[in-house]
């Protein structure tokens, strides 16, 4: 039935006359769009929260049992927006730093969320680095604006949820009874991530592989030094049903790395080596692919860019992460769609989440349709 445009206000919710073109609006949309330019501001908020890993985590340079994270929450007429900075040690982040950058951002002077690129600008000139506390207010952002038009970021930037790929789930380095027990407690994840760089490499996978012929793929964290080793182990781990290596060369070694790229028969990734937009540029020629982080790059939109920037380049995208919540977790999966890999397993290592959001289904990063980044807090903290 044909509608004039009274009717069509009336019926769908809209009652401050914005034009918009009816098929996009959702109810809620039309709802919420009222709030905005009200003179209503935005508020941000954070409180520290620590992590508890399932089990010490090991890698090529580091142990740990807990990670320290920062939850925010941007609030705007009553809808919140949750954010999360997540700060392993090694990344020069703390719970100290992250409450000293965000107690310098006021989004106070901003009174519509829209206005992303201009306020996420704002908020990363205010110093350098903080990348994690950058993100934090990124994340709760995203989510924000997704909540007021009442979408998922994934539809908002028109991926197709059933796309995405599965997830590889982290076997840290350990004994080898260890090792083999959390094999067996991966059982529902389809792709093990390995971690390398030490001299027990061979027994890991040998380990792994006693075990399970599950794809693997390898995390050196720059562990070797030699080309022509770090070319000798990708061709046995390629015989051991590796698919790809992630930064096996400290990231200063430039040209060994193109050298290893080169004539790899595995795919190489840059993680590392790899932070915000001019990285990519820099990995492109050197590296297969690049490992994208919400905390090493700001957040979703200047990983969104990195992706695309990438894919424009020919070059694969993984999507990482560092222990964390569901909160940073749920908010880079909305980019998994377009992601070749997806290492997303950051909340399934601890044990204190206090959110739920993204789940991982049959080993399937599998996004769910709640608005903004796709989270519902289960927990208080
Ligand atoms: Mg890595």
């Amino acid at each position: 039935m044909k509608q004039n445009r009274r009717n069509f206000i009336k019926t769908s919710g809209l009652l401050g006359g914005a034009v918009l073109t009816p098929g996009i609006l959702t109810n809620s949309f039309a709802k919420n769009i009222n709030i905005i330019g009200d003179n209503k501001k935005m508020k941000l908020t954070f409180k520290p929260y620590t992590l508890e890993l399932k089990h010490v985590f090991t890698i090529a340079t580091s142990s740990r049992s807990t990670t320290p994270v920062m939850l925010t929450q941007i609030e705007y007429d009553g809808i919140i927006g949750y954010g999360e900075a997540s700060m392993p040690p090694y990344l020069g982040e703390s719970h100290d730093t992250a409450a000293k950058f965000l107690s310098k951002v006021d989004l106070s002077q901003f009174n519509d969320p829209f206005k992303m690129e201009e306020i996420l600008d704002y908020v990363d000139s205010i110093e350098d680095k903080n990348t994690a506390a950058k993100a934090a207010v990124d994340i709760a952002l995203h989510d924000l604006v997704g909540k007021i038009i009442g979408q998922p970021w994934y539809k908002v930037w028109g991926f197709d949820k059933t796309k995405t790929p599965k997830t590889s789930f982290t076997i840290g380095i350990d004994t080898p009874k260890v090792v083999k027990e959390k094999v067996l407690e991966a059982a529902p994840y389809h792709i093990l991530k390995a971690k390398l760089g030490r001299d027990t490499d061979k027994q890991m996978i040998e380990t792994i592989r006693s075990v399970t012929d599950k794809p693997i793929v390898v995390d050196v964290n720059q562990g070797w030094t030699d080309k022509h080793f770090a070319l000798d182990m990708i061709n046995w781990l390629d015989e051991k049903g590796v698919k790809l290596v992630e930064q096996p060369m400290p990231k200063t070694q430039i040209d060994d790395m193109a050298w290893l790229t080169e004539n790899s028969p595995l795919p190489t990734f840059a993680d590392e080596a790899l932070q915000r937009i001019p990285d990519v540029i820099k990995a492109h020629g050197v590296y297969s692919g690049i490992n994208i982080k919400l905390m090493k790059c700001t957040g979703l939109r200047e990983a969104h860019k990195m992706l695309n920037l990438a894919k424009s380049l020919d070059m694969q995208v993984m999507l990482g992460c560092m222990t964390a919540t569901s909160c940073s977790i749920s908010a880079m999966s909305q980019l998994a769609p377009e992601a070749e890999w997806a290492d997303l397993d950051g909340n399934l290592l601890i044990g204190n989440d206090p959110f739920e959001g993204t789940l991982i289904v049959d080993g399937k990063v599998t996004l769910t349709d709640a608005p903004g980044i796709g989270l519902t807090k289960v927990r208080a903290y």
